[in-house]
């Protein structure tokens, strides 16, 4: 039974954008907008070839400025608004989670909207016209270089705590638009299951960890979302 008390979790990934144009991950072969995983998001990458790297985010954040959020997000906003206990953790490194209206939201995965000095390690949101070009731009503290506030292949997701306990607090726990290929992410439902949550997948193709939810509906989440938030408000 939902309750308005009930403990939620909500962990997204690259599927719930998909309707808004933003493309997923696994679309075209394993490549992300034709390139390698291995060549655009990982540390090496980034040393091996910062400005191939630093074009790849920055064609990424002059896309943010051409998409909007879709009723899947939507959905998630009103489901935040009725529920008193509630957190949304997000692979995406786009911003439309927070243009929705998303509050209660961490972003483990980084933040394409920020970027980060190599130096001193300062954050900083920068996506006016004059940030997204393909100079390389300094930090205001430090002169350092900035790079993409990102989490990188073997680099340490963001916020990990907060996660682990909200996950081992939950009762409802729902996996949105996920393949279940990337860690730790796609451990979250182990972690929630095991402290007994009830677990739900919502996914275009089953998930590789499909078989592990309680319930698995498949579809887009822009289409099934609405409907579930509506039913669990009627509840
Ligand atoms: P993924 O690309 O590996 O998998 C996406 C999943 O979404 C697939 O299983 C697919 O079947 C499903 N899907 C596609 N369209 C859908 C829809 N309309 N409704 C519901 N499901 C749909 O993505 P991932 O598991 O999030 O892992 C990819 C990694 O790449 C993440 O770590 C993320 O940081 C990064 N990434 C982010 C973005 C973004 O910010 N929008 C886009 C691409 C990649
Ligand atoms: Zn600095």
């Amino acid at each position: 039974m939902i309750q308005k008390e009930t403990k939620f979790v909500i962990l997204t990934g690259a599927g719930i954008s998909a309707e808004s144009g933003i493309r997923t991950f696994r679309d075209s072969n394993g490549l992300w907008e034709n390139h390698r995983i291995e060549e655009v998001a990982t540390p090496e990458g980034w040393k091996a070839n910062p400005q191939l790297v630093w074009n790849f985010y920055q064609q990424r954040r002059k896309q943010l400025l051409e998409v909007e959020p879709n009723q899947g997000h939507e959905a998630l906003v009103q489901l935040e608004d009725y529920f008193d206990n509630f957190l949304l953790v997000t692979q995406n490194v786009d911003d439309l989670h927070e243009r929705a209206g998303s509050k209660n939201l961490i972003h483990m995965h980084g933040e394409l909207a920020k970027l980060r000095c190599e130096a001193c390690h300062h954050v900083e949101y920068m996506m006016d016209n004059k940030h997204l070009g393909e100079a390389f731009l300094t930090c205001l503290h430090c002169e350092g270089r900035l790079r993409p506030h990102i989490v990188w292949f073997n680099e340490m997701p963001m916020r990990m705590a907060e996660i682990e306990k909200a996950l081992s607090e939950c009762e409802v726990f729902v996996a949105i638009g996920t393949s279940g290929h990337v860690y730790p992410a796609a451990n979250f439902l182990h972690i929630a299951k095991r402290h007994g949550a009830h677990t739900i997948g919502i996914n275009l193709d089953p998930p590789e960890n499909v078989y592990f939810f309680d319930e698995f509906f498949q579809g887009k989440a822009g289409e099934i979302l609405p409907h579930f938030v509506q039913k669990w408000i009627q509840e």
